[in-house]
């Protein structure tokens, strides 16, 4: 490919130095001031400007950024946002050093822009057209970028036209009862697997064990459910996948597979690629279903690159156009469209894209035919799998059961997460963020704001035209709900004015939790239990109380008069408005049940405690600043209303997960996964890992650092990572703590050639940030829960995971009401070791995989140390011992593992 010389310089930093190349000279290493100088006065190719900004410690920087340029040219294309990603995403030389790194950016600059006039450049169509609107927004490629591209000789269609119209089908008939046969799906199971790879005897027996749940229940209310322990790597998603892909096949049917995190909702799409090989049957047979707010908003895009954008986020809006014209599926979050693009614009305009806030207008919106999350909806209802998340699962399975057609046969994977899914989604949070955004959804755009957002008026305009009855109930639900927090209401309540009774209320909560609460200075959340509450607040319950009462009754009546409306059936009520009608009904519906909640959660205030909930006051906060303050209320056991809406009304459930059982056994499993609560036997089935842990890991648990000693937790830090020259894992249970240890560790060990990255500081998402981190064996990554959960990295790059200390849970209200229902200290015990062994989990993704997990903490308790799995060595020593076993097992390991990089185990997860 030939290479255009560019005229710009390009910059490189990192924690470990600054570079500075232009196209003619050599590259030179500079002082931050220099830099930031030159940044300033000339612009600058740079890979990722906000982290460029955070190693120069100069958030303001901007220049030619050439991730920017990669959005443009490739849209709905992967890269590592790092400059060997880039390379191998160009298909070009990567850099040998960081020092190299800086003119690669300029031969990688020059590739992307002689793309362009690549007559097999793929996505070529909308260029032009998108070129030069980003010219008049002033887009710093848009010159270089306008000039290559030559004038098509046909206007291209506006994106909104040429994206495909999604098709209603008839509604699905039921599927066929019937029962499948264990042989067959065993040689479905071994036709999934392939013919380079054997089904082992674990994975077959899981498949064996898995197939009985999907024949029909024996009684309504009495689900066949299985729980399924399946140790890492006995390849448990083939191990179900194949009888679950057997049933909906003959029956007709659809199986939902629910997932916790995001990274395992990606892999089983991939997966999912052995039951459907050919794209196009793909396509039709397996979804990814997100929630609403995932999705591009078509009519929010609509009105960004109209004008309702200004500035960098309208540069945002025309690249996220692009890539709605390539993009698989919509869904912005985890999907195609590359995690680190909205955090490049400092989620400028990002989250305003999507339908966060559920105004929807359906078939009133001119783009709904053609609407990614409508799309997304249909295709499920046809699916033979979906691929979903445990909470829209719980959420979509309440709202269908009222339908009467529930979500039949589901298989919840990472099932130890069920009670922590089912614990948010059931949970009832009267705050005001979450009371103005209902004052939103009903009364719309107060003031001038961004997006078109639209109340309940403008959204029922025609129905209110039509029936009197409902116009009035519209008008009533507006007054109402002006008696919910206002913009503004955050200062208002902080200086004891507040407005209007929602407000009073808040005022009142906040009052107390200061009173209450020990750690004012502290600068994170505070919390105190709702018991024994003062006056003030109790008398401010009461007007709250009623103005919520005021506000459910007109929405009450406008549901009604919908309903009678869908069943008069007027001549001007077409499939559009119907399912606008529809769309309203169910926003009705979810604001009725939140309201509701509310109102229960005030009349308790000053009364008994319900034993089934634990209700707290919170004021949020970070680094000192007040976010956001309610009242909350937990079910003490939330997998009560789990079993009652999602798990008695299925034929089929199928609960699993590499650490189901814990270490309190079957029973454990079955309290955590809502079994205990149904009136049916639950069959077990327990498979352990294939992986030889006991000579493939071993856990050292240092012995000699002072608890508190911040520079000696972050010598620890930076002394075992260097002795496993990178590839290490650290995990936190605090921010604060992980921010301070990065910041003392990063310039040494990457002067060392030892990138380290963090959550938490480093300005990009997580996923990005893991696959940085999986992309480059000598990168570490600290990170807390998120990544002690969810992280996949087999292979090479991971072969190090180091926590600070024991994971105890945070003496919270909710935790502190649970552990004295829970058997106390046992209950603590109980976490802890679900901790340990997720975290540990990290260590070995397969078989080849061999690693070290260094526990900081002498006072780690030998009961819990059953947490890890039988057999691993597990040896107390002072760091330095440490320090040299790592070094010494690493490195040798290290030799064995390079071999294995690439090779994937077929059937294995
Ligand atoms: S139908 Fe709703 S979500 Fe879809 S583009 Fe229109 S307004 Fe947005």
């Amino acid at each position: 490919m030939t290479e255009t010389p560019l005229p710009f310089p390009a910059l490189h930093a990192t924690h470990g130095g600054i570079w500075i190349a232009s196209g003619d000279g050599p590259v030179r290493e500079v002082q931050r001031g220099e830099a930031i100088a030159r940044a300033a006065e000339t612009p600058m190719v740079l890979l990722n400007a906000p982290m460029i900004g955070a190693r120069l410690g100069y958030g303001e920087i901007s220049g030619l950024d050439l991730l920017e340029l990669f959005a443009f040219v490739h849209p709905a294309r992967f890269a590592v946002p790092t400059p060997r990603g880039l390379a191998r995403a160009l298909d070009l030389e990567p850099p040998a050093s960081d020092a190299e790194a800086a003119p690669f950016l300029i031969r990688a600059a020059a590739a992307l822009l002689d793309r362009l006039a690549d007559p097999l450049w793929l996505e070529r169509e909308g260029a032009w057209t998108a070129a030069q609107s980003l010219f008049r927004l002033r887009w710093p490629w848009a010159a270089s970028v306008a000039e290559r591209i030559p004038r098509p000789r046909e206007a291209e269609r506006w994106l909104f036209s040429k994206l495909p119209e999604w098709d209603d089908a008839a509604p699905r008939p039921e599927p066929r009862p019937i029962r499948l046969d264990e042989e067959e799906c065993l040689e479905r199971l071994a036709a999934l697997v392939g013919s380079g790879a054997e089904p082992r005897e674990g994975q077959r027996a899981y498949a064996g064990a898995v197939a009985p749940v999907f024949a029909p229940r024996p009684a309504e209310g009495r689900p066949n459910m299985l729980l399924a322990q399946a140790g890492t790597g006995i390849g448990k998603t083939l191990g179900y996948l194949a009888p679950a892909s057997l049933w909906a096949e003959r029956a007709g049917g659809t199986v939902w597979i629910s997932t916790y995190t995001k990274a395992l909702q990606r892999q089983l799409d991939r997966e999912a690629e052995r039951v459907f090989p050919h794209p196009v049957m793909r396509r039709e047979k397996v979804v990814v279903r997100k929630g609403r707010e995932n999705y591009l908003c078509l009519l929010n895009l609509e009105d960004a690159l109209q004008g309702g954008f200004q500035n960098r986020a309208a540069i945002l809006a025309q690249l996220v156009a692009r890539w709605a014209a390539y993009t698989r599926d919509g869904d912005m979050v985890g999907g195609d469209l590359p995690g680190w693009l909205p955090t490049l614009f400092r989620r400028a305009g990002a989250t305003a894209l999507t339908d966060r806030r559920g105004e929807c207008v359906y078939a009133g919106c001119p783009h709904y035919r053609r609407c990614f999350i409508e799309r997304s909806v249909r295709a499920a209802e046809g699916a033979e799998l979906v691929i979903a998340n445990h909470a829209l699962v719980m959420l979509l399975a309440e709202r269908r059961r009222a339908e009467g057609r529930p979500l039949d046969r589901i298989v919840f994977d990472e099932g130890h997460h069920l009670f922590d899914a089912a614990d948010s989604t059931f949970a009832a949070i009267l705050s005001g963020q979450e009371a103005i955004e209902l004052r939103r959804w009903i009364i719309g755009p107060e003031s001038r704001s961004r997006g078109r957002r639209r109340g309940l008026s403008a959204r029922l305009s025609d129905v209110a035209s039509y029936d009197d009855e409902g116009a009035l109930a519209i008008e009533a639900a507006i007054e109402a709900a002006r008696a919910l927090p206002a913009d503004g209401w955050l200062g208002r309540v902080a200086e004891d004015a507040p407005s209007g009774p929602i407000e009073a209320l808040l005022a009142a909560v906040r009052a107390t939790v200061f009173a209450r609460a020990s750690a004012q200075d502290a600068g994170y959340g505070l919390e105190t239990e709702a018991a024994e509450l003062e006056g003030a607040l109790i008398e401010a319950a009461a007007p709250a109380a009623a103005a919520l009462e005021s506000l459910v009754r007109p929405l009450a009546r406008l549901r009604q008069r919908l309903e009678a409306l869908l069943e008069d059936g007027p001549d001007w009520l077409d499939g559009q408005a119907r399912a606008r009608v529809d769309g309203a009904l169910s926003g009705l519906a979810n604001r009725s049940r939140t309201l509701a909640a509310w109102i229960a959660l005030l009349a308790r205030l000053g009364g008994p405690a319900d034993p089934d909930f634990v209700d707290w006051l919170a004021v949020d906060r970070v680094e000192g600043r007040e976010l956001d303050i309610g009242l909350h209320r937990r079910w003490l056991d939330p997998t009560r209303p789990l079993a009652e809406t999602v798990l008695q009304p299925a034929q089929g459930l199928v609960v699993t997960s590499a650490t189901l059982k814990g270490a309190g056994g079957w029973d454990h499993a079955e309290a955590r996964s809502g079994a205990i609560h149904l009136d049916a036997p639950v069959r077990r089935f327990e498979a352990p890992s294939p992986f030889d842990y006991r000579t493939r890991s071993e856990v050292l648990i240092v012995t000699d650092l002072k608890r508190g000693d911040l520079p000696a937790l972050a010598g620890a830090y930076g002394r075992l990572i260097e002795a496993a020259g990178g590839g290490a894992l650290g995990l936190f249970t605090a921010i604060q703590r992980l921010k301070a240890v990065h910041a003392r560790i990063a310039d040494r060990l990457a002067r060392g050639g030892l990138p380290l990255h963090a959550q938490h500081v480093d300005p990009i998402d997580t996923g990005t940030l893991v696959d940085i981190f999986r992309d480059d064996p000598r990168a570490s990554l600290l990170g807390t829960d998120a990544l002690r959960d969810g992280v996949d990295v087999p292979g090479d790059s991971l072969r190090l995971v180091i926590m600070e200390g024991v994971p105890w849970p945070r003496p919270t209200v909710l935790h502190a009401a649970r552990r004295a229902a829970g058997g106390g200290s046992a209950f603590d015990d109980g976490i802890v070791r679900a901790r340990l062994a997720q975290a540990f989990g990290r260590l070995i993704r397969r078989a080849e995989d061999s690693g070290l997990f260094v526990l900081l903490s002498a006072a780690m308790p030998s009961r819990l140390l059953d947490a890890f799995p039988d057999g691993v060595p597990i040896r107390r020593v002072p760091l330095d011992e440490a320090v040299k076993m790592v070094a010494a097992r690493l490195s040798s390991d290290t030799q064995f593992r390079h071999q294995d990089i690439g090779q994937e185990t077929p059937g294995i997860r």
